[in-house]
């Protein structure tokens, strides 16, 4: 798909990998629906502003099922069409099985799994009208591989990559691209807050051995986007942590 002049959602994109992933396409000439709960600040859309697009924001969270309708409908609404939708969105509430309460459970499903059919499930329809689309969820290298502490994080990055073959397949016909990238360890508010003994740990696992950036991951995203022959795919950006 050509970019430029495109619609494009990215949910959770105040910080970290949804904001670069927002740039990411904006200096490719699309237009960008932000999303978060908490209010984005004006310097960034200004900032994504002078690539020359045009950037709105609309709050909301996406484990809401109401919620993510508004936000697809406002953004058809302010731009006339929904071509990509990226599903970034996402939280962490890592606690070891033994000690994880329910809400520490469904909090991160709700958020990650949940949140990401929800906004499939409200774009998906006009992008089958349009007979065209990109959809880019952001699953993980734990949902592969599984991880000591994060036994809700994992499985709800797990049921991405179920849930991005099936829709790929259901899709395909009306040529629309769905797919996963799975980042391995990259530099984010998420990630900051692991100890310094951890993050030690994290480098001896990684044979490029730096952690990832999140312009690797966006750049993957846009990547995706362009490729129209690439669907139902979970690309690994992650250093060679998991092959
Ligand atoms: P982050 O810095 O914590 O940013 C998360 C973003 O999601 C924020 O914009 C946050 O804004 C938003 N958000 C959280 N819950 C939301 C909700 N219910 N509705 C709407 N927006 C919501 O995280 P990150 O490190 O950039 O990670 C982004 C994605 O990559 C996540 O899905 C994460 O699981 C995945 N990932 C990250 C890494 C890593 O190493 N960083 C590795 C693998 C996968 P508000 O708080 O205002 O809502």
């Amino acid at each position: 798909m050509d970019l430029k002049g495109k619609t494009v959602i990215v949910t959770g994109s105040s910080r970290g990998i949804g904001e670069a992933i927002a740039e990411a396409y904006a200096k490719r000439g699309a237009n960008i629906v932000l999303n978060a709960r908490k209010p984005i600040a004006e310097e960034k859309v200004a900032h994504l502003e002078s690539y020359g697009v045009t950037v709105k924001t609309l709050l909301g969270d996406v484990s809401d099922f109401e919620t993510a309708k508004e936000i697809v409908s406002q953004a058809k609404e302010l731009f006339g069409s929904v071509d990509v939708l990226v599903n970034n969105a996402g939280i962490t509430r890592d606690k070891l099985i033994m000690r994880m309460d329910e809400e520490d459970f469904d909090a991160t499903y709700q958020v990650n799994l949940k949140g990401t059919f929800n906004m499939i499930r409200h774009a998906l329809p006009l992008m089958l009208k349009q007979r065209a689309g990109s959809i880019i969820n952001i699953s993980s290298v734990v949902g592969e591989t599984g991880n000591t502490g994060q036994a809700n994080y994992a499985a709800s990055k797990a049921g991405i990559i179920g849930l991005t073959k099936s829709v790929a397949r259901e899709a395909a016909t009306r040529g629309i691209t769905c797919n996963a990238i799975a980042p391995g360890f990259i530099e984010t508010e998420m990630t900051d807050v692991l100890s310094e003994k951890i993050q030690e740990q994290m480098l001896t696992q990684i044979p490029l051995k730096r952690f990832g950036k999140a312009e690797e991951v966006a750049n993957t995203a846009v990547f995706l986007s362009e490729n129209s022959y690439i669907t139902g795919q979970t690309i690994s950006v992650n250093g060679g942590m998991y092959m």
